[in-house]
């Protein structure tokens, strides 16, 4: 089997599901979105960034038993924290299943939480293989407009609304993560739709995570020899706005991972 490369494993992380967690971010996503925040997993592929005026190798590869010896250092915390481990990226439904199948299994056989982060955009098989694993998905909804989705992330979004509702009728703990790009995605209108979107299809959501985008990963696109492309940071009013919206169909809503 071959392993998937991964370029960052974040101890302590606070942002990718309940309690202290261990993410393991892997390389290679199908989509291009042009505010990807870490735009060295968007390659399969191990690549050289320049970071901190040093060049470095992006993306090695770990067996199953490495990173779980790896994530099982800090078993303490998950323990007094209700933490665990988040698989991330990049794209994690994207890369090689049996190795995936293999680590989800291992972590589950040690006891550990564990949560995936997905943009939703992989094969249903996957999704339906791994979920008896999963604890949690935090699930990336980007668009409703499908047109939208494909302008701006390369794929539609077709695939990312049968999961979500495949996933819904597994009864799977879903977070639904909106990235929020001001003027793209944050009308009244796009919000109303979306959440019309779920509500008609009976989505049950343990909490709507808004994202506001900022402009963190935009040196390491510089970094990879990449021209950013700047978006605007929603206000604080269009942030109080859609979460008053969200807030009349889902009662837990967060504005931030
Ligand atoms: S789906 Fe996520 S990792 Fe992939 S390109 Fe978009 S923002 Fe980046």
């Amino acid at each position: 089997m071959s392993a998937p490369y991964v370029f960052n494993i974040q101890r302590f992380s606070m942002h990718d599901g309940p309690g202290l967690r261990t993410t393991i971010f892997f390389k290679g996503c199908p989509l291009d979105c042009p505010w990807c925040h870490n735009p060295e997993a968007k390659l399969f592929e191990p690549e050289l960034m320049v970071t901190e005026g040093e060049k470095k190798l992006v993306g090695r590869q770990y067996t199953v038993e490495e990173l779980v010896s790896e994530v099982l250092s800090d078993v303490m915390f998950y323990d007094h924290s209700g933490g665990g481990v988040t698989l991330s990226g990049g794209e994690v439904m994207a890369q090689n299943r049996t190795f995936l199948l293999e680590l989800a299994r291992q972590l589950k056989a040690k006891g550990i939480s564990l949560g995936v982060d997905t943009c939703g955009v992989a094969a249903q098989t996957g999704f339906s293989q791994l979920a008896k694993y999963v604890d949690f998905w935090l699930y990336d909804l980007k668009f409703i407009s499908s047109e939208d989705h494909k302008k701006w992330t390369g794929a539609a979004n077709d695939l990312v609304l049968k999961n979500l509702e495949f996933l819904n009728s597994l009864r799977a703990k879903i977070y639904l993560r909106m990235i929020l790009l001001e003027g793209l995605n944050t009308s009244a209108d796009v919000i109303e739709e979306t959440m019309l979107w779920l509500k008609t299809h009976s989505i049950e959501l343990v909490e709507v995570d808004l994202l506001p985008y900022h402009r963190l990963g935009q040196n390491k696109f510089a970094g990879l020899g990449l021209e950013p492309q700047t978006f605007t940071t929603p206000s604080e009013e269009t942030l109080r706005r859609v979460k008053e919206q969200v807030l009349r169909y889902y009662p837990m809503v967060r504005v931030g991972g």
